[in-house]
């Protein structure tokens, strides 16, 4: 019966646990309470799973949101970037030691890549160990 798919999270136990409460479990910080509540009834306990695996596709992408590419950074090396983009990766080094520290690795090196004419990319896989 698809029709009841949506229903299918209701608690079984009530009363239900609040949202606030499933947040919390889903970061592992319910209480008591909450985590004899969700022993018992598999449907909050079904929610709690979603929302932790809901988390977790929004942190790596937060993730990937905030790092530029290295593609980016080489552009930005060399200046490629438009005005707009050249703001918000600089912005991010003063933010990322991790990003900052590639594009000094890609300043460093790009003077002697210039020298022996290599292509942005061949620059970059150059870099890697
Ligand atoms: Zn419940
Ligand atoms: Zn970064």
């Amino acid at each position: 019966m698809s029709m009841d798919d949506s229903r299918e999270e209701q608690c079984t136990c009530p009363p239900a646990l609040s949202g606030a409460a499933l947040v919390a479990a889903a970061d592992g910080e319910a209480d008591e309470a909450t985590l004899a509540h969700l022993r018992a009834c598999p449907q909050c306990a079904a929610q709690v799973r979603r929302l932790r695996s809901l988390q977790g596709r929004l942190l790596r992408r937060l993730y990937r949101l905030r790092c530029p590419s290295s593609d980016i950074l080489v552009d930005y090396c060399q200046g490629l970037l438009d005005p707009f983009q050249r703001a918000a990766v600089a912005h991010h080094l003063d933010l990322c030691p991790h990003c900052a520290a590639e594009v000094a690795l890609l300043e460093r090196a790009a003077p002697i890549a210039d020298v022996v004419g290599f292509s942005p990319r061949g620059r970059m896989s150059a870099l890697l160990p």
